[in-house]
C-alpha cells in the first residue's frame, strides 16, 4: 500500500522586550530578546493536519520561547547576571565566552573582577539613568573570538551593504557555503562581479563532482580488465598486478579528492559560517579576511537598537 504523506514546516521569528530589576544593585534595565519557533504538520492523503497546523505550531513554539525564555545579559550597572538567566540558559553550549567554553557556566563567580558579555547576546540598556550619562542607543559590537570568529545575531541588516569579498558597494547577495544543520542558506551582500565569480566556481565544482562519480566505475572496469588479462597469462603475477592496480586506484582517487577538496573550500570567500543557533539566531562567522571582519564589526556598532526597544526606553524615562 502506498501512503501519500506530506510534511509541512513553518518558522516564525519574533522579538520581545524584557525588563529586569537587578537582584544585586536594583538597577532597572531592558534588552530585546529574539527567538525563532518552528512547527511541522504531517498530512496523510491530505487528511488530518496541514500547513495551517505547521503555522500554528510555529506560532505556539515562538510564543512559548518569548514568554519563558531569558537571555544571559549582564546588568549594565554592576555586571551581575540574574540567577534566573543562568538557570534558564544552563544547557546552552558556549563555543567561546569570557568565562570559558561549555555549558553550565556561572559568570557571577568572577564578580566583580571580571565583566563581559556572552557572544551574540543582546545589548542591555539602563532605564532611569538619573545621572547625566546618555543611555546606549546602538548595538554593542561583538567580541572578537579566537580564530577571528564573530557571533552575530542575524535579525536585521547585520552585514554592511558592501561586498563581503572586495568592499565595493553591494548590488546583490551570495549564499554562504551550505553547512550541515544550516538550512535555509544564509546570504550576505556582494557586488555583481564577485557574485558572478562565485557562481562560476560553483559550476566548476559541480563538473568536478560529476567527473569523480564517473571515474570511479572506470577505475573498477580497468582493474577488472587487467586482472582478467593477468590471470589468463600466468597466475604468478596476479598478486603483483593487483597491488599495482590498488595503488593506481588509490592514486586516482587521491588526485580527485585533492581537486574536489580544494574547490569545495572556496578559498575566495572571506568568511564562513561555523555554527548557527536557529532558536536564538546567533550565527558564528569565521573571517579569513581581517579587513572584512573589521568592516562587519564596525557596522554592527553603528546599528541603532530596534524601534521597539527605543520606544520602550523613551516611555519609561522619568519626566
Ligand atoms: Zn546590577
Ligand atoms: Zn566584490
Amino acid at each position: 500500500m502506498l501512503i501519500h504523506v506530506t510534511t509541512f514546516s513553518a518558522a516564525n521569528v519574533g522579538a520581545v522586550i524584557k525588563e529586569v530589576t537587578c537582584e544585586k544593585c536594583a538597577a532597572r534595565f531592558v534588552y530585546e530578546m529574539i527567538r525563532r519557533g518552528t512547527g511541522s504538520g504531517t498530512a496523510i492523503y491530505g487528511i488530518g493536519s496541514d500547513s495551517q497546523t505547521a503555522a500554528n505550531e510555529a506560532a505556539e513554539a515562538l510564543n512559548r520561547f518569548l514568554v519563558d525564555g531569558e537571555d544571559l545579559v549582564a546588568c549594565p550597572q554592576c555586571g551581575w547576571f540574574q540567577e534566573s538567566m543562568i538557570a534558564k540558559n544552563a544547557t546552552r553550549y558556549w563555543y567561546w565566552s569570557p568565562w570559558g567554553v561549555g555549558n553550565r557556566l556561572n559568570p557571577n563567580t568572577t564578580m566583580p573582577t571580571k565583566r563581559g558579555h556572552f557572544p551574540g547576546t543582546p545589548t542591555a540598556v539602563l532605564l532611569d539613568a538619573h545621572n547625566n550619562t546618555v543611555p546606549t542607543m546602538f548595538q554593542r559590537p561583538p567580541d572578537i573570538e579566537p580564530d577571528n570568529v564573530l557571533s552575530i545575531r542575524m535579525f536585521q541588516n547585520e552585514f554592511p551593504p558592501i561586498c563581503i569579498c572586495c568592499g565595493q558597494p553591494a548590488t546583490t547577495t551570495v549564499d554562504l557555503e551550505p553547512q550541515a544543520g544550516i538550512n535555509p542558506a544564509i546570504s550576505v551582500p556582494a557586488c555583481s562581479s564577485c557574485a558572478e565569480a562565485k557562481a562560476k566556481r560553483l559550476r566548476r565544482l559541480k563538473m568536478k563532482l560529476f567527473a569523480m562519480f564517473f571515474s570511479l566505475p572506470l577505475v573498477g572496469l580497468l582493474t577488472l580488465g587487467i586482472m582478467t588479462f593477468v590471470s589468463e597469462e600466468n597466475d604468478g603475477g596476479t598478486l603483483l598486478s593487483m597491488t599495482f592496480m590498488l595503488l593506481l586506484a588509490a592514486l586516482i582517487c587521491g588526485v580527485l579528492a585533492h581537486f574536489f577538496g580544494n574547490s569545495s573550500k572556496d578559498k575566495h570567500m572571506p568568511l564562513k559560517i561555523v555554527r548557527m543557533d536557529w532558536e536564538t539566531l546567533i550565527c558564528r562567522v569565521r573571517f579569513d579576511d581581517l579587513q572584512c571582519l573589521a568592516r562587519v564589526r564596525d557596522h554592527i556598532g553603528t546599528l541603532p537598537l530596534s524601534k521597539n526597544i527605543l520606544e520602550y526606553i523613551a516611555a519609561s524615562q522619568p519626566c
